[in-house]
């Protein structure tokens, strides 16, 4: 091959859009195509090798080595220079390729003669779905451009391939879009219950059909002015809402300025289009290059999802749409998303939202909450897999194992079907138990209560026959809110909130923002932080924004009107924090008296303990608050240091483990001595065995959402009370580590679980 004969593949794919777009047998053409390739490229072989189902390589065309080898050659994704090209989706180029460790002889190809070798996959987003390589007889090294140039051959082939349908479309099944092999993936259940329907993409990227232009001049400007339309509303976006987003999407924005003022991906996406593709194919050129640059560096493998974003919001650009029209779920939906959002979540209509698969996902991040009271199962941490996954695909999503079936054969509901109707038996007996007390089974006395964050959540009160709210998210209240909530809004709000209550003690607890919960329009941006689970959230900001809480607070004064109230402080770390906090409700109730307002008729005054800090003072704080409430999920987070939405530490630490039930006996007892009613409201409470343990340790107020509430209740029915807590007390300082098998055992043992 000479160098200097290689000017770029402009016109090598000029002729592979006519050979491709034209008539003639599928094999026919695909030999003309290797053929274009190695001529163009002056060289002895070329070579395109597809990927079948069960993840086996076939050498589909050959230019120079042996045809009968053509669908013969055949090698497993990983074995030889080929596989390992598509198993790592990079781009090889070796001058004596033979004498690499990884080389795999096949005798019916005849390659013995050829020892260089230039190999790079063929890949549509992160799937990779073969591989074009090229061989030349003499020892040589293939030059950087001669590499690119071949990426950008393969890439348009990879479009041409499967646009075309040159290849049936069982051949290269698990792959194309039209694929129809069943697929299993398994994941972390994050959310219980069987959810069926069709895939829908959030965020999904914009398909590209024309990669290739004539008419450079004319790409180059239109790839100029989408950049600059797109930087200008990024600048605007982030000019415009400054008052108005949080920290994740500042960041996002930043992340998008910043790679779309980097100079060098635009000198790169303008070198594609001198190339001969389209400004939307440069575009997708310069994302395959990003994500294979990426991929190999841990740190930065995280951000391949913000290059696609920034990619497919370009291409929305190039388009003419400017940005993805607005989400229309269709009915039946299973949402696929690499991340979500508590807020994402609920700008989807989910009476159509049928389960959710993440790629990251942790069991407590309030999306999962969320999810969990709507009673839409979810599957976390498939981000491999992800990829995999085609919009409108037929998927099955099992919550209860964390399972994902695409495409599911019939074994697949057979196997469901007995799941599926236990779950409703079940349901059926919950039901039944909705007016029997949760008392235990010597005796002890339970008040199950709710965990409520949404309107329409109310009516599950009268469902789930629970006692209360022991826990109103009010910040949930207000996640779509398009604006800061006035203090109207949100006294509207809780007027209804006291309305479906009915007389029942709701536990009104004040904004808990920060983290990754966002409200829109805080009188001052979210700034930027590091360990936002750490930093300003919570009662902090309404500490530090006394408008915040006071409004709040005033609001939650006037909804009462008449009625006992009972308010209760988020993420307290000091009780000075508690103290301050108290202030500002008793300087709102002056206010309200002295204007002659109807003051609630009674008001009961409590704090969670979420920071392990509290714990700490928790005589001090028995002595002050009217109650406790634990909040498990994030006082496990600060308690073993670890961020409760990271996925890659979901179930690491484990609530059973005896140091934390340590933790949760003394407060408990604390607050006993001292008289003060204290709960736990953290999801330890919404899980049968956990909630055995919490009533173990003398818990006897337990806050969950209503879908968990049946078998809890269930649970500790059949719960000999004084057994466990003997049984616990010596375990908790015994035992090294997690006491959950030992929990799981006790329970059946005694009938619990059967
Ligand atoms: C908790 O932290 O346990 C809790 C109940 O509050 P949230 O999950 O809303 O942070
Ligand atoms: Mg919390």
């Amino acid at each position: 091959m000479n160098p200097e004969k290689v000017a770029g593949p402009r016109v090598l794919l000029r002729h592979l859009r006519a050979l491709m777009a034209g008539e003639g047998a599928p094999q026919a053409r695909l030999d003309s195509v290797t053929t274009i390739i190695a001529t163009n490229m002056a060289a002895d072989v070329c070579s395109l090798y597809l990927r079948r189902a069960g993840d086996v390589l076939e050498l589909f065309s050959t230019h120079g080595l042996k045809p009968e080898s053509v669908h013969r050659t055949r090698l497993r994704v990983g074995e030889g220079l080929i596989g390992d090209i598509v198993a790592q989706a990079k781009t090889l180029a070796l001058s004596d390729a033979q004498a690499h460790p990884q080389f795999a002889y096949r005798p019916e190809t005849g390659e013995e003669s050829f020892h260089s070798l230039l190999g790079v996959p063929l890949q549509r987003g992160g799937r990779v779905i073969g591989a074009l390589s090229v061989q030349n007889r003499n020892k040589r090294d293939y030059t950087a451009e001669e590499a690119e140039a071949l990426q950008t051959v393969a890439m348009v082939l990879c479009e041409l391939v499967l646009a075309s349908h040159m290849v049936a479309d069982d051949e290269i099944a698990e792959i194309d879009g039209n694929a129809t092999l069943p697929l299993r993936f398994e994941g972390l259940p994050l959310a219980d219950g069987v959810g069926q329907g069709q895939v829908f993409v959030h965020r999904a990227p914009l398909h590209v059909e024309n990669l290739v232009s004539d008419d450079p001049d004319r790409e180059i400007a239109r790839l100029d002015e989408a950049v600059s339309r797109f930087l200008a509303r990024i600048h605007d976006l982030i000019a415009e809402s400054a008052s108005r987003i949080g920290d994740a999407e500042r960041e996002i924005l930043d992340t998008y300025r910043m790679f779309a003022e980097d100079l060098g991906w635009r000198r790169r996406m303008t070198e594609a289009v001198l190339d001969g593709l389209t400004a939307e194919g440069a575009v997708r050129r310069v994302q395959e290059e990003n994500r294979r640059r990426l991929v190999s560096s841990p740190y930065f493998r995280d951000r391949i999802a913000d290059f696609d974003d920034l990619s497919n919001q370009l291409l929305w650009q190039l388009v003419g749409a400017g940005r993805p029209p607005p989400t229309a779920l269709p009915e039946n939906a299973v949402l696929i998303a690499r991340s979500l959002g508590p807020a994402e979540l609920l700008e989807y209509d989910h009476s159509r939202l049928r389960a959710i698969v993440l790629g990251e996902g942790s069991p407590t991040s309030h999306m999962v909450l969320i999810a969990r009271s709507l009673n839409i199962p979810v599957v976390g941490r498939v981000a491999g897999s992800l990829a995999r996954l085609r919009p409108g695909d037929p998927v099955v999503v099992d919550g209860w194992r964390g399972l994902v079936h695409v495409r599911p054969d019939e074994n697949v509901y057979d196997d469901l079907v007995d799941a599926v109707e236990d779950q409703a038996k079940r349901r059926v007996g919950y039901e039944a138990m909705r007016t029997l007390p949760a008392r235990s089974a010597d005796g002890a006395l339970f008040d199950l209560q709710l965990n409520v964050g949404l309107l329409h959540e109310l009516p599950l009160l009268d469902a789930t026959g629970a006692g209360g709210i022991g826990l109103l998210r009010t910040e949930l209240l207000f996640l779509r809110h398009p604006s800061f909530p006035s203090t109207e809004d949100q006294e509207a709000a809780y007027r209804q909130v006291f309305d479906a209550a009915a007389g029942r003690p709701v536990v009104f607890r004040t904004f808990d923002i920060g983290g990754d919960k966002i409200l829109p329009n805080l009188d001052r941006p979210l700034e930027h932080e590091e360990n936002p689970a750490m930093g300003w959230r919570s009662l902090r900001v309404g500490l530090d924004r006394p408008s915040v809480l006071r409004n709040q607070l005033r609001a939650l004064i006037a909804a009462a009107a008449g009625q006992p109230l009972t308010v209760m402080f988020p993420m307290a770390a000091e009780v000075a924090e508690f103290d301050q906090a108290r202030r500002v409700l008793d300087i709102e109730l002056g206010r309200q008296r002295q204007r002659g307002q109807v003051l609630p008729k009674e008001l009961q005054v409590g704090v969670m303990i979420e920071v392990p800090s509290l714990a700490w003072q928790i005589e001090k704080v028995a002595a002050k608050a009217d109650f406790v409430s634990v909040g498990t999920n994030d006082l496990l987070q600060y308690f073993f240091a670890s961020d409760r939405t990271n996925p890659r530490l979901a179930n690491r630490y484990d609530p059973l483990s005896p140091s934390f039930l340590r933790l949760l006996s003394r407060i408990r007892e604390i607050c006993s001595d001292a008289g003060v009613p204290v709960g736990v409201c953290g999801d330890m409470a919404a899980k049968p065995l956990e909630a055995l343990c919490l009533a173990g340790l003398g818990f006897r107020t337990l806050s969950l959402p209503a879908p968990a509430l049946g078998a809890v209740k269930k649970a500790l029915r059949s719960l000999d009370c004084a057994a466990i807590e003997a049984y616990l007390q010596s375990r908790i300082i015994a035992a090294d580590g997690s006491l959950r098998d030992e929990v799981k055992h006790f329970a059946q043992d005694h009938g619990i679980f059967h």
